[in-house]
C-alpha cells in the first residue's frame, strides 16, 4: 500500500510540479509573477466603453512572430530595452483584447449567458479595463515600466483558467451551438489566447530576468539559454523524455501498466522554441499513445519517438510550406492575422525588416524540428479519423472517466475539466476524455508554423509527426 499512497502523492502534487517546470522551463523567475492579490486590486482601470471595443477591434492584428519575442535582446536588458519592450507589449495588446470581446460577443446570446462563457467575457473586459489607463501615451520611465509589469502580471493570472472555463461553458451549452461552431470558435480563441499570453508572459520574464538579482536565480541553471520563454538550446529529446516521464505514471495509475518509450533520431539536437508549448503538446501526443497501446492489449509494443531535425531554410517557400499544412489556410480565410499563417510568414521574413536588425543583429536561419510519435495503438477508425480535429471529439468512455482520478462524479467530461491546469489548461490528471489534445495541441504547434499530421494503420497503430520551426540562431553575430 505504501508504494500506491506514494504514487497517489505524486499524483496529487504532479499539477504543482508540472507547473513548476513549465514555469521554470519558460521563464525561472515566473513565480514571481503571480503578484499577490492586494496589487492587483491597486490597478487602476478605465471603464470599457462599445466604443472602446469597436475602435480597438477595428485595427489590424500585429502578426507575432518568434522573433518578435527575442527581438529586445538577452536578459538582463537595459533599461532602455525594457521601456521598449514595454511599449511593443502595449502596442499590440489592447487591439487582440478587443477582438476576443467582439467575437465572444458574436456568439448567440443564450450561449454567451452561460456563466461560464460570460465569465471568460467579464475577463476580457476586466483586462482591458486596465490597459486602457496606459493606452493614450508611452511609457518612458522605470517606474511606470514596473507599474505596467503588474498589469502583465494581473493578465496572465485573470486568464490562467480560460480553457477549463470555456470548456465547461461549451458542455452545458451544447444545446444551443453545434460542434462545428464550437469548434470553429475556439480554433480562433485559443489560438490568439496563445500569443496574447506569450506576449504579456515575454515581458514580465524580460522583466524579472533584468532585476539586478536575476544574476543570482540563474547560477543555478544549467541551460543559460533563455530569452524570457524561449528557449534557445531548447532539447526537443528532454522534453520527450519529461513528458513520457509524467504520462507514464498517470498511465500506470490508471491502468495499471505502461508501455515503454524509446527515443532514437538525434536526441541530442536543441533549436531555439518555446519549451511550455513543445510540454503542452508532447504530454497530449503521449497520453494518446499510451492509452490507444494499453487499450489495444500492446503494452509490450514501445512507442517510438523519433527526433528529426530539419533545417528547413531555403527547403520550403512560404507557399509550399503553407500548402503542406493546409490548415494554415483555413485559418488565413478567417482573416484573423493573429495567428499561424502570419505568424510563419513573419517567422520567415524576419531577417528583412528594419525593425528586427535595427535592434539587435541575429541570424535567422529557419531550422525546425520533426517529431514521430509512432505507437502499436490499433490506429483511429475512418469514421473517427475524420473528427478528431473537432474541440470536445474523444472516444473515451464517460464512466471511465468518473472512475479516474479525478475522483468519482458524474461523468459527462466533468472529471477531466476537475483535473484541468498547465500552460493549455488541459488536464493533466487523466489521460483523456476532454477531447481538447489535438485541436489545441496542432493550435501549439501551428502558431509558429509548425503543424501535426496524423496517420493512422487502422487495426495497428498511429504515426504522429508534430513539426515545429525554430527561431533560428539568435546569438549576436
Ligand atoms: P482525448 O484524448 O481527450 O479523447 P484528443 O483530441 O487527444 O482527445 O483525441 C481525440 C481522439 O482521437 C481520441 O479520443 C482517440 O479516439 C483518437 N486518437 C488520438 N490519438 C490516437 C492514437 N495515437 N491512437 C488511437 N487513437 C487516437
Ligand atoms: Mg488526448
Amino acid at each position: 500500500t505504501s508504494w500506491s499512497h506514494e504514487v497517489a502523492m505524486a499524483q496529487v502534487q504532479r499539477p504543482l510540479i508540472i507547473q513548476s517546470h513549465i514555469i521554470k522551463a519558460c521563464c525561472p523567475i515566473a513565480r514571481r509573477s503571480l503578484l499577490p492579490r492586494h496589487r492587483v486590486q491597486r490597478l487602476h482601470t478605465r471603464t470599457v466603453t462599445d466604443h472602446d471595443i469597436s475602435h480597438l477591434a477595428s485595427l489590424p492584428l500585429y502578426p507575432l512572430t518568434l522573433a518578435d519575442l527575442v527581438k529586445h535582446g538577452r536578459p538582463p536588458l537595459t533599461t532602455q530595452q525594457l521601456l521598449t519592450s514595454a511599449n511593443f507589449t502595449l502596442s499590440i495588446l489592447p487591439a487582440r483584447l478587443a477582438h476576443r470581446i467582439q467575437s465572444l460577443r458574436n456568439l448567440p446570446f443564450i450561449v454567451v449567458s452561460n456563466p461560464h462563457v460570460s465569465k471568460i467575457h467579464a475577463n476580457y473586459i476586466h483586462s482591458l479595463s486596465t490597459l486602457l489607463p496606459w493606452a493614450e501615451h508611452e511609457i518612458t520611465s522605470l517606474e511606470d515600466e514596473i507599474k505596467f509589469t503588474e498589469v502583465m502580471a494581473d493578465l496572465v493570472q485573470t486568464h490562467s483558467n480560460t480553457i477549463s472555463i470555456l470548456a465547461r461553458g461549451f458542455l452545458e451549452a451544447r444545446k444551443y451551438i453545434s460542434p462545428r461552431d464550437v469548434t470553429c470558435f475556439l480554433d480562433e480563441h485559443l489560438r490568439a489566447r496563445i500569443g496574447t499570453r506569450l506576449i504579456a508572459e515575454q515581458h514580465l520574464s524580460l522583466h524579472f530576468s533584468s532585476q539586478p538579482h536575476a544574476e543570482i536565480m540563474h547560477e543555478s541553471d544549467e541551460t543559460p539559454g533563455f530569452i524570457g520563454v524561449i528557449d534557445t538550446k531548447l532539447k526537443p529529446a528532454g522534453i520527450v523524455d519529461h513528458c513520457a516521464n509524467i504520462v507514464g505514471e498517470i498511465c500506470e495509475l490508471k491502468y495499471g501498466v505502461r508501455p515503454s518509450v524509446v527515443i532514437n533520431g538525434e536526441p541530442d539536437y536543441t533549436f531555439a522554441h518555446v519549451p511550455a508549448h513543445l510540454e503542452y503538446i508532447m504530454t497530449e501526443l503521449l497520453k494518446n499513445a499510451f492509452r490507444a497501446t494499453v487499450e489495444n492489449g500492446n503494452e509490450r509494443e514501445p512507442i517510438e519517438v523519433t527526433i528529426a531535425p530539419k533545417d528547413l531554410h531555403g527547403v520550403t517557400s512560404n507557399e509550399e510550406a503553407f500548402s503542406k499544412f493546409d490548415s494554415n489556410l483555413r485559418n488565413t480565410k478567417q482573416g484573423n492575422t493573429d495567428i499561424a499563417s502570419s505568424s510563419f510568414t513573419g517567422a520567415l521574413t524576419s531577417s528583412s525588416p528594419k525593425s528586427d536588425a535595427q535592434i539587435l543583429p541575429l541570424k535567422y536561419s529557419t531550422p525546425g524540428v520533426t517529431i514521430r510519435i509512432r505507437d502499436r495503438g490499433g490506429g483511429i477508425s475512418p469514421e473517427n479519423l475524420a473528427h478528431i480535429w473537432n474541440y470536445s471529439f474523444t472516444t473515451f468512455n464517460e464512466d471511465q472517466a468518473s472512475s479516474s482520478l479525478t475522483g468519482g462524479g458524474s461523468g459527462s467530461g466533468m472529471d477531466a475539466l476537475n483535473a484541468m491546469t498547465g500552460p493549455g489548461g488541459d488536464g493533466v490528471n487523466s489521460l483523456a476524455g476532454l477531447g481538447y489534445g489535438l485541436p489545441l495541441g496542432r493550435a501549439y504547434a501551428e502558431y509558429f508554423g509548425g503543424g501535426i499530421e496524423v496517420k493512422s494503420l487502422w487495426g495497428w497503430g498511429t504515426d504522429v509527426y508534430l513539426k515545429l520551426r525554430g527561431v533560428g540562431r539568435v546569438d549576436r553575430e
